[in-house]
């Protein structure tokens, strides 16, 4: 297939297995410790596991896994809203199918729809404002979630929504920023990331710059990236080639795809729909400053958070959730106290178990579940040998 069997080539995968195993020694030499090169965007983790490269990669490379899963950082306030409006008997509250099942505080949404709210599915924003159109008598809610990848249809829709005169059309906006993340993360001490695979998706809206910004500022190597092995395996050698010559600097591998400037027709439907918040709570993360978008003032009409009361408070996780710490990086997922026993992606306690790009849900799916359970095992009691 055109564009895929390319980037799918074993002959090449060898090469550049064989040319980064050969680096990657090198430097992990050099530092003392193995090179521990972060991919942000989930895509990239559920990449990775679907295609076995974290299982070949040299012990050398330790890949953590970010936070870019935008259902994984939803926090259970948020979650709690959303059942709150869906529960609303004038409203068919609208979403994509993977937030169905990320838990609330009482209720995920799947169940609240269960229980006899009027949720719907849709497969993008048009949809929600087409069950608008059909449904003048309700009032229709778009959950709008997702990063800077998914900004410009959802701004793209509001416009379409003004042009069309159409009034009992809303977004429950959740929209979320990439850079304030990233520089949180950097900012942290408990983090000691050599590089970055960087999101491919969310730079072919924003383009390069967002992460030459990155780069320069915290001296760290990036890489944007596409997403099939081929990119990932030659993204790492990029990033190791910069490690070892002492570069850190913003590289474009996906530029197939990703243009310097982005895509300038979204980013000005974004420019006019949304503006920052001054802070956006996130699952395990906690709040962070300008991480999110909100409706401005001149598309206040379309925002469901004016339209309705709204309760907007912060809910902790269940006490056992370890989720924060696999999104910064600190723990694998296998090594969360509940993986694979009370959270699975049939009964998911953390957000990380619900969404396919989420490293959990990924670990569980793509893993060798009775081995990661033994050495979860052996960690735990490591851990806390008085147990
Ligand atoms: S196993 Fe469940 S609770 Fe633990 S980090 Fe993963 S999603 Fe969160």
């Amino acid at each position: 297939m055109k564009y895929v069997d390319e980037y799918r080539e074993p002959a090449k995968a060898k090469k550049l297995f064989a040319a980064i195993t050969a680096l990657a020694s090198e430097i992990a030499a050099e530092l003392g410790r193995p090179v521990q090169l972060m991919e942000f965007c989930g895509g990239h983790t559920h990449a990775i596991f679907r295609f076995g490269i974290e299982q070949i990669l040299t012990k050398d490379i330790e890949l953590i896994h970010g936070p870019g899963c935008p259902v994984c950082v939803l926090p259970m306030g948020r979650v709690d809203d959303c059942v709150s409006l869906a529960e609303r008997p004038e409203v068919i509250f609208t979403t994509f199918g993977d937030a169905m099942r990320v838990p609330g505080s009482k209720k995920s949404l799947l169940q609240a729809k269960a229980a006899g709210a009027n949720i719907k599915m849709v497969y993008s924003p048009l949809d929600a404002l087409d069950l608008a159109k059909q449904n003048p008598d309700k009032e229709v809610v778009f959950f709008a979630l997702g990063f800077e990848t998914t900004m410009p249809s959802t701004a793209l829709t509001v416009l379409q929504a003004e042009a069309d005169g159409v009034k009992n059309f809303s977004l429950f906006c959740n929209h979320i920023t990439t850079v304030p993340i990233l520089q949180s993360l950097l900012d942290g001490t408990d983090l000691n990331i050599d590089g970055f695979v960087a999101p491919g998706h969310v730079s072919m809206v924003v383009g390069e710059e967002p992460f030459v910004y990155i780069a320069d500022r915290y001296k760290k190597p990036m890489v944007i990236t596409g997403f099939e092995p081929l990119d990932i395996l030659q993204s790492i050698y990029m990033l190791l080639k910069q490690l070892k010559e002492k570069r850190a600097e913003m590289e474009n591998q996906y530029a197939r795809i990703v243009q310097k400037k982005g895509n300038d027709p979204g980013l000005k439907a974004m420019a006019k729909v949304f503006e920052l918040r001054d802070k956006f709570e996130w699952r395990g993360l906690g709040s962070i400053d300008q991480s999110g978008v909100k409706i401005t003032e001149a598309y206040a009409r379309f925002d469901a958070e004016r339209k309705f009361p709204m309760a907007n408070i912060t809910v902790a996780d269940p006490a056992n959730c370890q989720c924060g710490e696999v999104l910064k990086g600190m723990i694998k997922p296998w090594q969360c106290k509940v993986f694979g026993t009370s959270c699975t992606p049939e009964t998911p306690l953390g957000a990380l178990m619900v969404s396919s790009e989420g490293a959990c849900a990924a670990y569980y799916r793509f893993g060798n579940i009775p081995e990661l359970l033994e050495q979860k095992e052996k960690f735990l009691a490591k851990a806390s040998p008085s147990k």
